[in-house]
């Protein structure tokens, strides 16, 4: 379902610009959903573990950021791509070639089946980027040509198939090859009793984006609030002082424009529980931690009901409850009903006097 996003831009990530046009260059106008999940997160340095149908567009969700991440001027090996098939391989190297067309990123490919001396030679020359499957990379970095000491993010595509027992065996000792604080990204299509444990042992705070889960907004309470625009700080306050909030997430309509840099640390402090409240635009939804999540404010309300369900929504194996409230202002009253109707849900108007008991 390549349709249904958040209606998040390319640009708002924030990418070098030589990524951005490469990125454009291959035809692709707006991230798919997986990526929409993916990319701003993978971005924190957070790791991941993403589950999503084929043909979604996971290559990219991987190597958008893998790309952005690459040091040019560092001649290391900086990031490294297992797959389970050397065609895949090849493919998965294409992809970052062209999407880093403009970037002066060194991508080698290496895999069984191939010369091992050749592949010694290329390691000669400078590579920032290692697509391969685990057997030979394995190979090469035991014989000490291929150092993984720089490589500070790990991506496992088709992991169900790299946890088979046909790989697990070399990732096993390919793993402490790479730094202990490197970034791990894991997609899959399945999610197999190796992968969560794989996860369990390995990925440290990871993010699990499922996108096979329906978002569902039920055992979720809604409300609205009728406010005018300038006293919505107001009501904010008023929420605030009556409600018991564990963390909250406030939607805002506008893209602040905020400095990766401070974007990273701001989204770390609300996920360690630093900081309980976090103000934001679509970015982030479900990639946040919802299970410290218990209250949502629409702050400014969602244009669709798409974006409504993203910032609201649970996946229903995740299941809390928890109350959403949306301020709304005389323009918004339409897509209120719009909304409450194309998504067959009820958002009530809230009680005068509100406390915990109201949810
Ligand atoms: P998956 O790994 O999830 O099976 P792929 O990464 O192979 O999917 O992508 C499937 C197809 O979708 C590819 O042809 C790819 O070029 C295309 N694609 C990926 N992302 C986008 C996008 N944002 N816009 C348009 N096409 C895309
Ligand atoms: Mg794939």
């Amino acid at each position: 379902d390549v349709t249904a996003t958040k209606g998040n831009e390319f640009e708002d990530y924030f990418l070098k610009r030589e990524l951005l046009m490469g990125i454009y260059e291959k035809g692709f106008e707006r991230p798919s959903p997986i990526q929409e999940e993916s990319i701003p997160i993978a971005l924190t340095g957070s790791d991941i573990l993403a589950r999503a149908k084929n043909g979604t567009g996971k290559t990219a969700a991987f190597c958008i950021p893998a790309l952005e991440k690459i040091d040019q001027d560092t001649n290391a090996i900086q990031v490294v791509i297992l797959v389970p098939t050397r065609e895949l391989a090849l493919q998965t190297s294409q992809v970052c070639k062209e999407l880093g067309k403009h970037l002066n990123i060194q991508v080698m490919v290496t895999t069984g089946g191939t010369s091992l001396k050749d592949d010694i030679m290329r390691l000669y020359q400078p590579v920032h980027l290692l697509v391969g499957t685990p057997g030979r990379i394995l190979d090469l970095a035991k014989k000490g040509v291929c150092v993984l000491k720089d490589c500070n993010m790990l991506v496992m595509d088709e992991a169900d198939k790299l946890l088979s027992p046909e790989f697990q065996p070399s990732i096993e000792q390919l793993i402490r090859f790479v730094p202990e604080n490197r970034q791990i990204l894991m997609f899959s299509a399945t999610f197999p009793v190796t992968v969560k444990d794989f996860k369990d042992r390995y990925l440290q705070k990871p993010y699990v984006i499922n996108l096979m889960d329906e978002l569902t907004l039920k055992g979720i309470t809604q409300f609205y609030a009728f406010v005018e625009e300038r006293q919505k700080v107001h009501c904010l306050n008023t929420l605030f002082s009556k409600l018991q909030i564990n963390q909250s997430i406030i939607f805002c309509n506008s893209v602040n424009r905020m400095l990766q840099d401070h974007r990273n640390r701001v989204f770390h402090d609300f996920r360690n529980g630093a900081c309980r409240n976090l103000v934001c635009t679509d970015l982030f939804t479900r990639g946040i931690d919802i299970q410290a999540v218990n209250v949502v404010i629409n702050f400014d309300f969602p244009k669709n009901s798409e974006t409504y369900l993203h910032r609201v929504g649970r996946s229903g194996r995740f299941g809390h409850l928890g109350l959403a409230v949306n301020l709304i202002t005389y323009e918004d009253r339409f897509n209120l009903y719009r909304i409450e109707q194309e998504l067959g849900t009820e958002i009530k108007q809230i009680p005068p006097h509100i406390d915990q008991a109201i949810y």
